[in-house]
């Protein structure tokens, strides 16, 4: 089908193909959804998609994603940084964030262990959170994982990786999030309970 069309039609149709969640018929409604905007909606998509790229970068120190390296967070002077709040992924920085009640440094794993899936511990940011804390100055790591299969797997793994650092206590958040919950999708009061109840890990 798609070598009936003229080449720009099947290469977008390709390209939202290529996107989580969106199959050969919708990539094709998009497609043709936007040859029918005017070009200042076709462009402005595009000019999002290059900056997303250009302008986003992954901060060396903890892998949030922002505006700089490191990020804001990391830099910022005010913040607890003998505490590591480890998160699956940038959108849970957000959720802990809008708490306002953490006030200390976080570790984005991307990610969560699922061997299953092909998702092994290299393909997180295990190694990276064990040199910060090897580092020292690191009193608690608290693990902010979903309260899923992959979530606590993925907390197993790295109470595993801390055992040997004396000193350094590993928490987790408190059970009382959903099970099979997503943090980011935590309303704030479960998950501000979730934090204050954390127990070790
Ligand atoms: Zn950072």
């Amino acid at each position: 089908m798609p070598a009936l069309l003229p080449d720009p039609i099947s290469r977008a149709i390709e390209s939202f193909g290529r996107l989580p969640g969106i199959g050969p018929k919708t990539a094709q409604r998009l497609a043709f959804h936007l040859l029918r905007q005017p070009r200042e909606v076709a462009e402005a998509l595009a000019r999002a998609v290059v900056d997303l790229k250009d302008q986003i970068l992954e901060c060396s120190t903890c892998f949030n994603l922002g505006a700089t390296d490191p990020c804001g967070i990391c830099t910022d002077g005010a913040r607890d940084r003998t505490a590591i709040c480890v998160v699956e992924a940038p959108l849970d920085v957000i959720a802990l964030e809008k708490l306002g009640s953490y006030r200390g440094l976080y570790h984005v794993l991307h990610g969560s262990f699922s061997p299953m899936d092909g998702i092994l511990e290299d393909d997180l940011r295990i190694a990276d959170l064990v040199r910060r804390v090897r580092a020292g100055g690191i009193n608690e790591v608290i693990v902010a994982t979903n309260a899923t299969v992959e979530g606590e797997a993925t907390a197993n793994l790295v109470r595993t990786r801390l055992q040997s650092f004396d000193g350094v206590r590993a928490t987790r958040l408190a059970q009382g999030l959903p099970i099979g919950s997503d943090i980011e999708y935590a309303d704030d009061y479960t998950l501000t309970r979730a934090l204050q109840n954390r127990t070790r890990l």
